[in-house]
Parts: C-alpha cells; structure tokens; sequence
C-alpha cells in the first residue's frame, strides 16, 4: 500500500460518510413530511400540548345540554350550530385564539369539557367518554392518531367545516354522510393533549372562525 493508496481510501471514506449523512438527512425530511401526510388536520407544528384538564380547569363559559343543537329558522342544516358535547353542564376550558389556539387564523379552536360533579369547573371523571355530536350535516372524514389532534373527525359542508379533536374513539366511518345531532365520537385526550377534553374548530371556506359565533355556549 502507498500513500497514493491511502489517500484514495480516505477520499472513499469522506464520500461514504458525506452519502451517509445525506441519507440521514433525507430520513428526517421524509419524517417530516409523513407527517402531514398523516393528518388532514391543520397545523401539525403545534408543538404544546392541549392544557386539557390538569390542575384546576379554566371556566371560561358554561351551558346546559337542552336543545343547543335545534337552529332556528334560517340557520341551514350544514353550518354550525349548538355545543358538539352532550352533558348536562359542558365548560370552555381554554378560549379561542388564546394559548395552543393562537394564531387564531391558523389555530383558532376551542376547549370543551365536562363538569360532571357540578361544582364548577370541568372534570376529567366527568369528561371521559362524552359523546361528541356533529354540529352540522356533511361529509365525515375520519383521521386515528394524528399528531397533534390525535383521533380527528372534520364534518365537511359546501361552505362550512367543523373539527373535533383529541377524541377517545370514533362513531362514524371515514366517507359516512351525518346530520346535525348525529353522535360522532367520544370526547377524550387523544394526541397532543394533557387531559380529556374537545378541541372544537370552525372554519368557513377554509377561513378559521371563532366557534362561539355558532352558539356552543348559549
Ligand atoms: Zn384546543
């Protein structure tokens, strides 16, 4: 072996180290992109956790289950209407554009649980497994584990759409048409979330919206 000899291994072993760092390179960015692959819901580089229910859950706002979802006349059956969370007393547990749903225009959303003891404040006793409804008609698409609203439902109308996240399972198959009313899942803590609880989204031609404009707290 000479040093011509030696000098071309080590040129070999740059190359094969540069190929190797390169294909580590291309992994990461396919891991990336996998993952927007994975979920149809927007922002998948939301990086905090949903506050869910730990420690003392945030009232922001609270109503009775009633007729919430029964629009009144000239409220089409496929825009939003009413609380998507069937309990007697549902509370906001974080508002919309504030915290993980800020930049409201990308992450506007907001947080609904249940206070099943009624002393209050939302519970996680009381949320886990609370049917969640559709609040609109439309076309179900259905996405498990996402990251970061792990089991996802978008409810799909001409103008509008309408999102449930974090959700503990599914009632409805991916393509199923729904009414407004029809039990879509159950409420839960699936994906980036540190507690059960809804993250409830509207948006109207693919423009976010405040929910609390469509009545989920009357
Ligand atoms: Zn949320």
């Amino acid at each position: 072996m000479n040093i011509y000899d030696l000098s071309r291994g080590s040129h070999h072993k740059h190359i094969a180290i540069g190929l190797g760092l390169l294909v580590i390179a291309m992994l990461i960015l396919k891991g990336g992109a996998g993952g927007t692959v994975f979920s149809s819901w927007r922002g998948e580089s939301q990086a905090a956790a949903e506050p869910g229910l730990v420690g003392e859950a945030a009232q922001v706002g609270q109503t009775g289950q009633g007729d919430t979802l029964i629009a009144p006349p000239g409220i089409s059956s496929d825009e939003p209407w009413g609380n998507p969370v069937v309990a007697p007393l549902v509370v906001m547990t974080q508002g919309y554009g504030v915290g993980s749903h800020a930049p409201a225009e990308s992450w506007g959303a907001i947080d609904l649980a249940v206070d099943g003891d009624g002393d209050g404040s939302a519970d996680p006793a009381g949320s886990w497994g609370a049917p969640v409804r559709a609040t609109m008609s439309g076309i179900v698409r259905v996405s498990a584990d996402t990251w970061p609203a792990g089991n996802h439902i978008w409810v799909i109308g001409e103008g509008y759409k309408t999102g449930y996240a974090h959700l503990q399972s599914f009632a409805v198959q991916d393509g199923q048409y729904v009414e407004r009313g029809t039990v879509i899942g159950t409420v839960g803590s699936s994906g980036s979330s540190s507690g059960p609880h809804l993250d409830y989204q509207v948006w109207h031609n693919e423009v976010n919206q405040n929910p609390l404009n469509y009545h989920p707290l009357p």
